[in-house]
């Protein structure tokens, strides 16, 4: 038995107005000072406001959310007592949000202790809006949650299937100013989400559809979306659906080695989420290419998206060109070199990033799983660029 899980997904223009319909006392609006500073969190809260609730904000999300900050703000909503937490921001704000929601229903927990298998009967005290303001993480729709444990250096891969907001609101109007390095750095996590989605063992029938079409939509739109911004209102807006519907596609299949190692590097090395796993796609492909035959699922995903596909080495190689193609146009790092981590670094953090990639829920659902070693070997092939297949 498994599952399929889902918000009601409202999007388009002036979806962010269904916020006025919501019916209760109190919405907690979970935000950061940027997005306050935008005005956007007041526009929020002003529908909110319409519908006749009550409206307190919590501005202090930072990226790469910490234990104590979910802590922090879970002292928040116990504080207030929302009946509505929403979560308005990219996938740290999201992230958090949801942690503070269950801790909200659980007082007594320890984040890190937060699981899959307990039921926290988060609904019983509030339900949950996302807004995504970059069009990338999909945490909008998925369970998981990613939080950041300061002292070991380590990203924690968390979640419970009861955290999965209950609307999920996907308004290209909030994105359409996103910088061009966010556009570009969120856009291809969006991208890492389609492919690992439709490569993980974890792949199912209910999601190869989803991470297909948002795998197109990438390649076709965030480019343009790169370039013009805003001046390009369509692409802003089928970026924007891409990394919902990616979203749904690995929430609910899984994310696989390029996640794995990807969480390392930002736990080390602070690069940006959709910069470290878009920089370890193209070498996770070449390594799982050269796996058990029959253990990938290249060639399927290479004639959808109309690349050569007569057989998986050839898709694999295919894919790589395709995938590195558009990170060059929209000016992404290709190697650990060009995102700026020194030779020595990667040298005196090697073990750690290993055991934390080895350690990390998205590595062991990759079609090939390295071992130490080539793990290290892969690292390295990172650091000088070497996609060798
Ligand atoms: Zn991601």
């Amino acid at each position: 038995m498994w599952y399929f899980a889902s918000p009601l997904i409202v999007y388009g223009e002036d979806a962010l107005s269904h916020l006025a319909t919501l019916e209760g006392q109190r919405a907690a609006l979970i935000t950061d000072v940027h997005l306050v500073a935008l005005g956007l969190a007041d526009k929020v809260a002003d529908f909110l406001r319409q519908g006749g609730l009550e409206v307190v904000c919590y501005d202090r999300v930072e990226p790469e959310p910490s234990l104590e900050l979910v802590k922090e703000g879970a002292e928040f909503l116990l504080t207030h007592s929302p009946d509505w937490i929403v979560a308005l921001g990219g996938g740290s704000v999201i992230d958090a949000a949801k942690a503070m929601w269950i801790l909200y229903a659980r007082p007594d927990l320890d984040p890190e202790a937060i699981n899959p298998i307990e039921h926290f009967n988060l609904r019983a005290k509030a339900r949950f809006v996302a807004i995504p303001t970059t069009s990338g993480t999909g945490s909008e729709v998925t369970w998981a949650i990613v939080l950041t444990n300061r002292a070991e250096r380590r990203k924690l891969g968390l979640g419970s299937r009861e955290a999965i907001a209950d609307i999920a609101i996907v308004d290209p109007a909030v994105v359409m100013d996103l910088p061009p390095r966010l556009t570009a750095d969120t856009g291809l996590d969006a991208l890492t989400h389609a492919i690992e989605g439709f490569t993980s063992t974890y792949h199912n029938d209910f999601t190869d559809g989803l991470c297909l079409k948002a795998a197109k939509l990438v390649f076709e739109y965030l480019p343009r979306a790169y370039r013009f911004g805003k001046d390009d209102p369509e692409a802003r807006a089928r970026m924007h659906y891409a990394a919902t519907l990616a979203g749904l596609g690995f929430g609910n299949a899984m994310a696989a080695l390029a996640h794995g190692i990807g969480h390392a590097l930002g736990a080390i090395f602070h690069l940006p989420h959709g910069r470290a796993v878009a920089l370890a796609l193209p070498y996770t492909i070449a390594y799982c290419a050269q796996g058990e035959p029959g253990s990938t699922r290249y060639a399927e995903l290479a004639y959808h998206l109309r690349l050569p596909a007569e057989s998986e080495w050839v898709a694999a190689k295919a894919l790589i060109e395709a995938v590195t193609d558009l990170m060059r146009q929209v000016e992404q790092p290709l190697t650990l070199a060009q995102a700026g981590i020194a030779q020595r670094d990667l040298e005196r953090e090697m073990s750690v990033l290993i055991d934390h990639a080895m350690n990390d829920t998205q590595t062991i659902m990759s079609p090939r799983v390295p071992d130490e070693s080539e793990l290290q070997a892969l690292l390295w092939q990172m650091y000088s660029g070497d996609i060798s297949l």
